[in-house]
């Protein structure tokens, strides 16, 4: 429990300013994208590395919970006070872009940037951080490698895990650790950066990354293929990537999705699409962009494709895209409760990964579409509760996410390809890992947090 006397060090730490401990703020800070609630005891606004340092040897001390919070913008509940305690807020003061090093191509910045103003910031300079989260207009990068966030351009690219080369953290017990270097190679020591990128602020607290840049690429080309069924799509996703097309994006959308774009949202795709495939190719010659389109028309007709439509122009291009980027939204037409899921299988298990997972949705009569990055075979997977208000139904929606893990990691796929686990998933972790598993992060975790004060409770821990 917080009380008057550590809010009176936490201010001689930060300033009073940066203390907050009114209803206000405590509402402000209590939720994610989960929508969950819980209230913190207070939130603190650390200005620098050290300051992080004092509070969390402070807070060691004196068994204070703190849970390090980005944008807040998490689907699993990583950065909610579920135990209360302190929020160590980082977006406030700690959003700097501390450097951009060309000559090494990389990018030095504080844990509170804002994603975009990474991608901008490189690509003024010629070059690219491609993680692109659809939350990339909010989300920070501190929240990005705790996260492990992927996005859109990971079919080609990768996620955020790929461009991680360095980090600077604070330890529970205020210790300040740098791990990796801006060097290509470094295989000194444990991978330390490695192991606090995806550990959802539970064993540090990253105050610096250094992230990898890479040459902006100089054309792009969308394109969209037109199927008669989720099968043949799926079919067309691994084998066109297996034949030598290396689009930056391959995203999915169902029937069911399909169904509620043009219902809920007018959208105009073809009466025969049962599936549709959307996505970009980039390079830097035409040539090599031309041949990836080739590539991809071929293989996509092989497998069934009724139709591949290339984007005339860049507003054709937002059109084709249009219809992705607003998936989510439409399936509201479902039910007023989403059970959204982003499970992962190797991408040549897709086909009967979602063969099964529709016919886990019929066995409820839950209405299951799915849509999602087909290209690295994480897919939304959104069981639609049509009344949240009806505790069977509700209770049926949890049935079937929990077969639907089941059946992923029975298939050598995972609980999540991007979101995390936080709150939200951790009930599922012994679906996914062994006793012996679990056991190695409790004590991974004991190693970093022996007092258990840094986000307790999340991730099965
Ligand atoms: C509309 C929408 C779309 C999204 N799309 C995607 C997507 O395409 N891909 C994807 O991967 N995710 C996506 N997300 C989920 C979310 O945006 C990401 O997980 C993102 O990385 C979270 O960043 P954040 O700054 O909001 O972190 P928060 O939600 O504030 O925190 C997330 C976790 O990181 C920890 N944390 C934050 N900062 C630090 C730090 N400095 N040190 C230690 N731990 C820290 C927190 O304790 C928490 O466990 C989406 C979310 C929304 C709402």
């Amino acid at each position: 429990m917080v009380d008057k006397s550590h809010i009176k060090h936490f201010c001689s730490i930060v300033g009073e300013e940066n203390v907050k401990s009114d209803k206000a703020h405590l509402i402000a800070y209590c939720y994610d994208a989960t929508r969950d609630r819980f209230e913190p005891d207070a939130v603190v606004f650390p200005r620098d590395e050290q300051e992080v340092s004092d509070i969390l040897k402070y807070c060691n001390e004196h068994k204070i919970v703190i849970v390090p919070r980005g944008a807040g913008s998490g689907f699993t509940g990583g950065a909610l006070p579920a135990s209360g305690g302190i929020i160590l807020s980082l977006e406030r003061h700690m959003n700097q872009l501390l450097e951009i090093d060309m000559q090494n191509m990389v990018a030095v910045v504080q844990p509170g940037l804002v994603n975009m103003s990474l991608q901008k910031a490189a690509e003024e300079v010629g070059l690219f951080y491609p993680p692109d989260p659809a939350s990339e207009e909010y989300s920070t990068l501190g929240g990005n490698v705790s996260e492990n966030a992927g996005g859109m351009r990971a079919a080609k690219y990768g996620i955020t895990k790929d461009y991680v080369m360095a980090l600077r953290a604070v330890l529970p017990n205020g210790d300040i650790i740098q791990a990796g270097k801006k060097t290509i190679k470094d295989v000194a020591g444990y991978n330390i950066a490695g192991i606090l990128t995806a550990s959802e602020g539970t064993l540090a607290v990253i105050t610096e990354i250094t992230l990898k840049l890479i040459p902006k690429p100089k054309h792009k080309q969308t394109y969209m293929g037109i199927f008669p069924d989720v099968t043949s799509a799926m079919n067309a996703v691994f084998k066109s990537l297996a034949s030598g097309a290396n689009p930056v994006a391959m995203e999915f959308l169902d029937s069911l999705v399909i169904k509620a774009l043009k219902q809920k949202l007018g959208v105009n795709l073809p009466e025969s699409a049962g599936a549709v495939l959307v996505g970009d190719v980039d390079g830097n010659l035409t040539d090599e962009v031309k041949f990836q389109l080739e590539t991809l028309e071929v293989s996509f007709k092989e497998n069934g494709a009724t139709d591949f439509i290339i984007a005339r122009d860049e507003t054709h291009a937002k059109e084709l895209w249009y219809a992705r980027r607003n998936a989510s939204p439409s399936i509201t037409i479902y039910g007023n409760k989403k059970l959204n899921e982003d499970i992962s299988v190797p991408r040549s298990k897709l086909p009967i990964a979602l063969e099964k997972i529709y016919a886990i949705g019929d066995k409820y009569g839950l209405t299951v579409p799915c849509f999602g990055h087909s290209g690295d075979g994480n897919i939304h997977v959104n069981v639609m509760v049509k009344d949240k208000n009806d505790p069977k139904q509700l209770e049926d929606g949890h049935k079937a996410i929990e077969e639907i893990f089941k059946l992923v990691v029975d298939m050598g796929g995972t609980l999540s390809g991007e979101h995390g686990i936080g709150t939200a998933k951790a009930a599922y972790m012994n679906i996914a890992f062994s006793e012996a598993e679990m056991n190695l992060f409790k004590n991974i975790k004991k190693a970093f947090d022996p007092n258990n004060i840094l986000n307790p409770n999340k991730m099965g821990l």
